[in-house]
């Protein structure tokens, strides 16, 4: 059976966590599918960023490596990926939700004619059996995502066309190493077979990368809040729970549109997806829009004033009462009984 692509993103030679967290997905797809999967990397000086693929399972790296491929460009990115899926077949490619994943996935896709499903949240292989044409479909991939502004979750196939298409964003895959690598192998791509001259119509004149100030995304104890704590200066509370509990701290997309703290913060559908061993959430109802993006959280405490938000029924401990009120008293418990 054809095999499965991961497209890895690389900067500096080092492999985007996303890209790591698809590959171990794909892992997973490509065990119960019974075929291999394989990585393919598009840049430049990638000697050595075999180690990291291989340690995710990928059985074949295929390498396209020239300096004209840094920094990312849509055009020859895209001729490579287009022409090595023309030549491969794979029954699935995957690609992170990242800015360079959400250019170039259309891009192939559009080149392919073959589809293409946006922010799935998660990606599993079943069968469809389609109704009006008798036709049994076998093992596909189910792009899973929410659709109509997160009220519905849907499951989107893609039954003709190949490859089956789906962006992920960071962090709502795990990433889990094999504890030993594969013996994997490099397929070296001749860059000069599928780049030509009108690729390179773009030149960028210069480049600024900024580091990623708040980074909420590991964070193993989060305080989150919601519009519920009323205003910025009362965030300053979380922060103050946040720092006695070495936490990070985040919030609802009602929070950061009233301005209460930073966009970087939020968590959700169109924030960032945590999975910390501890989740306090003060303030916030729990619509699905943000509950995705936390719900894989070890242990939930709700710190709300109403008994029925819905946030509570996922709550693992439930304090009915004013984060005004409970937030310092936590701190203050915390400090007595904390060694
Ligand atoms: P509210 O729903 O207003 O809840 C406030 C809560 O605070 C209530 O439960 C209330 O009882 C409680 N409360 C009030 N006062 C106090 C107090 N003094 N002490 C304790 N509790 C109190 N939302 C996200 O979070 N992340 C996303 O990524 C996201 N993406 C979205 C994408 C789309 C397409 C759409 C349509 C919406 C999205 N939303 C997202 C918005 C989402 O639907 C909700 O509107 C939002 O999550 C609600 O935030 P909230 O819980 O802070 O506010």
């Amino acid at each position: 059976m054809n095999n499965i692509i991961v497209y890895c993103e690389n900067e500096n030679g080092k492999v985007a966590d996303v890209s790591l967290e698809l590959l171990t997905k794909g892992r997973h797809l490509a065990a119960s599918l019974g075929c291999r999967l394989d990585a393919l990397v598009v840049g430049a000086n990638l000697n050595g960023i075999e180690k990291e693929i291989f340690a995710y399972g990928a059985g074949q790296l295929f390498m396209a490596d020239d300096i004209r491929l840094v920094p990312y460009r849509t055009l020859p990115h895209a001729a490579i990926t287009a022409s090595l899926f023309k030549e491969e077949q794979p029954q699935i490619a995957l690609f992170g939700a990242t800015p360079v994943g959400r250019d170039l996935a259309p891009r192939v896709s559009s080149a392919l004619e073959s589809g293409l499903t946006a922010d799935c949240t998660s990606l599993a292989i079943g069968d469809f059996a389609d109704a009006k044409s008798g036709v049994l479909y076998k093992d596909l991939l189910y792009q899973i995502r929410p659709a109509f502004g997160g009220n519905i979750i849907a499951t989107i196939i893609n039954p003709e066309h190949r490859p089956q298409m789906a962006t992920v964003r960071e962090g709502v895959m795990k990433k889990e190493p094999l504890p030993v690598p594969v013996e994997g192998k490099i397929k070296v791509l001749d860059t000069a077979k599928y780049l030509r001259d009108e690729h390179f119509v773009v030149s960028i004149m210069e480049r600024h990368v900024a580091e990623r100030k708040i980074d909420i995304k590991d964070a193993p104890i989060i305080v989150a809040g919601g519009y519920g704590v009323g205003s910025r200066e009362k965030f300053n509370l979380l922060f103050a729970l946040a720092k006695v509990l070495g936490a990070e701290v985040g919030a609802t997309r009602a929070a950061v549109d009233a301005g209460f703290a930073d966009p970087a913060r939020q968590i959700g559908q169109t924030g960032v997806t945590v999975r910390p061993k501890l989740y306090i959430a003060c303030g916030i109802s729990g619509q699905i829009q943000h509950t995705t993006g936390m719900d894989q959280s070890g242990v939930v405490i709700s710190i709300n004033t109403d008994p029925t938000a819905p946030i509570n029924s996922i709550a693992d401990w439930v304090v009915e009462g004013d984060v005004a009120e409970v937030i310092p008293q936590m701190i203050k418990a915390y400090r007595e009984n904390a060694k």
